[in-house]
Order: C-alpha cells, then structure tokens, then sequence
C-alpha cells in the first residue's frame, strides 16, 4: 500500500475536559443534512449549514428546546434516567470502543461520551447541579456543548460493546440515540441519515428506487440466475394473498456484494417452493429512523405491517441486515406491536413453529434457512464454494441486539468446506463494529470509519495471515457495503460476501444445468490447492496472545 497507515496516538486530557473543543477536522466528521430531505420528513429548522461553518443557524430557543426536550425524555425513558444516574465511572467500557481504540480520542470512551449528555443532565435535572454547577459534575448547556453532541455522537455507532463491559448494564448506544433525538428537535442532523429516509417515505427504500425500477431488478436478478443454474425463477411482487411477506434491505437489489445474496434468497425460495412475495412499498427492512428518533423509527417500520395488513399474508420473513432486526426485536413490539393481525411464523417446509417472534411474527432468514438444513431439506454442494477460505463478522445488531449467534454459523459450516472463526474475544457478543454503522457509513467521515472499523480489520487480519481466509461473510446491508473499503484499506486480499451467497452457491437445485460460475459469475474454483489448504476445518474460536 502506497499510503502511510493511519497513525493512532492515545491521547490525554490535560486540565478541564470541558474546555477541550472538537476539531471539524476533514474527513471526522459527517455533512449536515439538506433542507430538501429535511423539510421532507417535516423535522425542524430546514436550512443550508455545515458542520465548520460558525454559525450553525440554530432556532432562536434552541436551548430552551434542547431542555424541554431532555426533561420530556427523561420522563418517558426511564432507562436513560437510570444510565444518567448510575455510572460510577469505574472505567470497565472505556478501552472496549472500536473508536476510542482507532482515534485514541478520550471523549470516545463510551464513559466520557456519556459524561457529554450527563453533565447537562446533572446541571439542569438534579438539586445538586442546579446548586453548586461545576462542582457537582454539571455544566452550562452552550453552542459548544451542541458542538461537541454533535461530533461525539455521530462518532458512535450505537454498537452496544461497551454495554456488554458495563457492570450496571449502562447502554451508551441508548444514550447517543436520545442526543441524536434532542439535536434532531433543533435541526442538527447529518445527511447521511435524512435523505435515505426521506427517500424511504418517497419510494418506498432508502436508495430512491421508483417501484419500476425496483421490479426492473428484481427481474434483472432472475435473468441473471437463470444464466447461471439454467432455471427460471418466479419474481413475485405485491402478490395478494402470498403467505409470506418477504422484506429486506434496499441495497440487495442493487449493491455489491448484496446483489448476490438476493440471487441467494431467490434461488432457495424457488427450491422450496416458497409461496411468497416482494413488495415495492416496502422494499427497505433498514430504518434509519433508529439511527434519529424513536418518531421517525415507528414510522417507517409502519410501513412494513401496514403492507402485511394490506397483502393479507400470514407472517413476514426478514433478509440479511442489521439494524432492521434491532428496530424489529427491541421496539417494534412497543412501538406498532403486537401484529396480532398476522399468525406466528410456521415454516411451510418443515412444519418447524418460530414461537419467539409471536408478537412481531417477523422472522430472520437465517433461523428460517438454518432449520430447513437441520431438517434436511436442503441438497447442499458446499464444495462450490472452495475458493473460499471463510470467517464470520458478528453484525453488531443480530448478535447482541437480538442473540442470533448460532444460526449463520451453523449454514456457513454446511455450506462451505473452509471456515474459522476470528479471535474469541473479537466475535459473537464481543463482536467489533464495522466502524461505519448507525448512518456513519458516508464518504466525507471515511477516516473515522477507518479508524472505527480497525478493530474488526485487525481480527481479520489475523486469520487471513494464520489461515489464508480471504472472504469475510456477514448478515448486515451496512457491513455489505462499508466492509469493503475498510478490508482494502487494512486488510487487502479479503472479500466481503453474504451468508446467502454462499448458501445459493451450495444450494444444488432440481433440474439446473451444471454450475459453471458462482453467483458471482465467476469460475467454480476447484478445490482449494493442497498447499494453501488449512490441515482441517477449523470451527473453533481462537484467543489472541500478543
Ligand atoms: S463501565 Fe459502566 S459504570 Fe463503569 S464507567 Fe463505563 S458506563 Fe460507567
Ligand atoms: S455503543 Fe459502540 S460506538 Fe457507541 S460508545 Fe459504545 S462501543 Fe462505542
């Protein structure tokens, strides 16, 4: 690599770490979300700004707002008045930020990222704040400090690692979604957030696609599996009737590496015979609602049961993405649940009843595609994927949002020859961040990303030089498309794929030519060559000793 590796310097505080101002240093930080998409979605104070600029063109009552705002929350969530109240600042989660780790900026441990919010908190919600000010730990709620929300809380992807360190459970991820929520009441936003959904109310997904285009894909995608496995495959959309809904996010129809995981998805759910049905009014399972507002968050995921309700199908099945299952299994029980208008998911295939998601009646295609291996009804041909020396990436959302560990772990084994696993301490509910989640995912913050995603690049890294792995596999849209510049950058040599992929690659289909080409369209490589081979399959889990 030509460019000198990002340097990471653990940096200190010295004197008051109040009076330490964040930097709009290019490529930190993300742009400001247009008017256009602001006004679209009816949030407040539309206007053109940018993070550098002075003046961020604020509502004249901006912290008259910002307060009544926090009080209100504070009343309604009574986990964010606990995470006020009891941190005891033992320092357990401050190392366990990826971003903390690639920027060695100290207001990016979870603690101090937190202390950004509780000092207001203290200042203004408690007898001691209100009294003494600096000398309970509180301080003035000033444009700065609006600043430094800003900065420091699009530096987090609500990843939820440091929760799991926590010894009182404390949730920074919850406490950065309330400071993202409290500056979108001011018009303090970033773009990369707003204008997908403000797309998503528009057409339907986040990327803008008109319901033509979408079917357009759809049936390019048919095409295209029909060039590879000789079959035409059914592409039903808005189907009345269908017994299964399927949803997943906008960017299988048209990103790489997605697309092949929807190749996947097609080809299995024609093997099965799977009587279901795409939809163009909801053609995203990714909210970025989760990533602004609770408000915004139930409103989009509205969308997915009003479109049930409409088609009268019996239950949905959710693709491969993150935060979709996080808004999905954390709050849309609360939020629009329960569905009682739909039944709980019974596999058609297996018979196989999915009591855990009864009051969403939405269940993961991983679950769904695990339990029809276990039940073997699946010919599988996992030699097809032999060019692949495989590891798994832990998604932050289905792993420690919703526990779905075992499931794309136990289809990566029987459909692919090769597989190991990164570090222990580096996966399942330890997992690392891909650095660019929570609507981080943008060009402009690309250093950030870099840094943020490190920790995860360095555990690829490691098996890719102990067991020549060159294929990195996730069940995330996020990580799909941010994974890839982050594995060019530190970790060249190593692809990123969907577990579906590999899935459609395996599947053997009845009446399909011989395979020739991966989804990919490229050669079916034979087995890997003797000399690259790892001496077994290794499903293990491995510590690292420095
Ligand atoms: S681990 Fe929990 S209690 Fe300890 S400093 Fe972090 S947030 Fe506070
Ligand atoms: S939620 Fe993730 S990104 Fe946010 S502070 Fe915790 S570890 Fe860091």
């Amino acid at each position: 690599m030509s460019e000198p590796l990002i340097q990471i310097e653990q940096n200190q505080i010295s004197g008051d770490w109040t009076a330490v101002k964040p930097e709009f240093r290019k490529g930190t930080y993300c742009y400001s979300a247009g008017a256009k998409s602001v006004q679209y979605l009816g949030l407040p104070n539309p206007r053109e700004w940018q993070p550098f600029d002075q003046d961020w063109k604020l509502p004249a009552d901006w912290k008259q707002i910002i307060l009544d705002g926090f009080k209100e929350r504070l009343g309604r969530f009574r986990s964010l008045r606990l995470f006020m109240d009891i941190c005891v600042r033992c320092g357990a989660c401050a190392d366990k930020c990826h971003f903390f780790i690639g920027s060695g900026d100290p207001k990016n441990m979870p603690v101090l990222r937190a202390e950004l919010m509780r000092s207001i908190y203290r200042r203004y919600f408690t007898t001691a704040g209100r009294l003494f000010g600096s000398l309970a730990g509180g301080r003035e709620l000033t444009e700065d400090v609006i600043k430094e929300w800003f900065y420091y809380f699009y530096q987090c992807t609500e990843c939820r690692r440091c929760s799991v360190f926590c010894p009182y459970g404390i949730d920074t991820a919850e406490i950065t979604m309330i400071g993202r929520e409290l500056l979108n009441l001011i018009g303090v936003n970033i773009n990369w957030i707003t204008e997908p959904a403000a797309n998503c109310y528009r057409v339907g997904n986040h990327l803008g696609i008109q319901p033509h285009g979408f079917k357009d894909s759809l049936e390019f995608a048919a095409d295209e599996l029909e060039e590879i496995t000789g079959i035409r495959v059914d592409v039903p959309i808005a189907k009345k009737g269908a017994e299964i809904l399927f949803v997943t996010p906008s960017a299988d129809y048209f990103g790489t590496p997605h697309y092949y995981t929807l190749l996947g998805y097609m080809a299995l759910f024609h093997e099965i015979g799977l009587d279901y049905t795409f939809s163009a009014y909801a053609s995203e399972g990714g909210n970025f609602g989760l990533f602004s507002s609770h408000e915004m968050m139930k409103r989009l995921n509205s969308k997915i049961y009003d479109e049930a309700k409409r088609l009268g199908v019996k239950w949905i099945l959710g693709g491969e993405c993150g935060h979709m299952w996080r808004v999905i299994h954390q709050y849309m029980d609360t939020m629009n649940g329960p569905a009682d208008f739909l039944e709980v998911p019974v596999s058609p295939i297996t018979g196989t009843r999915f009591d855990h998601t009864k009051s969403t009646k939405m269940l993961h295609i991983a679950e769904f595609t695990a339990d029809l291996i276990h039940n073997g009804k699946l010919k599988l041909d996992p030699s097809r994927n032999d060019k692949w020396k495989v590891t798994y990436h832990d998604s932050c959302n289905p792993a420690r949002g919703m526990g779905l560990l075992e499931e794309p772990r136990y289809i990566l084994k029987n459909v692919c020859n090769h597989f190991h696993e990164m570090p222990a301490e580096t996966i399942r509910e330890q997992t690392f961040c891909c650095g660019s989640g929570s609507g981080l995912g943008t060009d402009e913050n690309l250093e950030m990303r870099l840094r943020g995603g490190f920790p995860r690049a360095n555990a690829v890294r490691y098996v890719k030089e102990k067991h020549g792995v060159n294929l990195l596999t996730c069940i995330c849209a996020i990580d799909k498309a941010t994974l890839p510049t982050l594995l060019e950058y530190w970790v060249p040599g190593v692809e990123v794929a969907g577990v579906h992929e590999l899935l459609g690659n395996a599947l053997v289909m009845r009446g399909e030519k011989e395979r020739v080409t991966n989804l990919r369209g490229e050669p079916l490589a034979a087995e890997v060559s003797a000399e690259n081979a790892p001496a077994e399959n290794s499903n293990g889990s491995e510590a690292i000793h420095a």
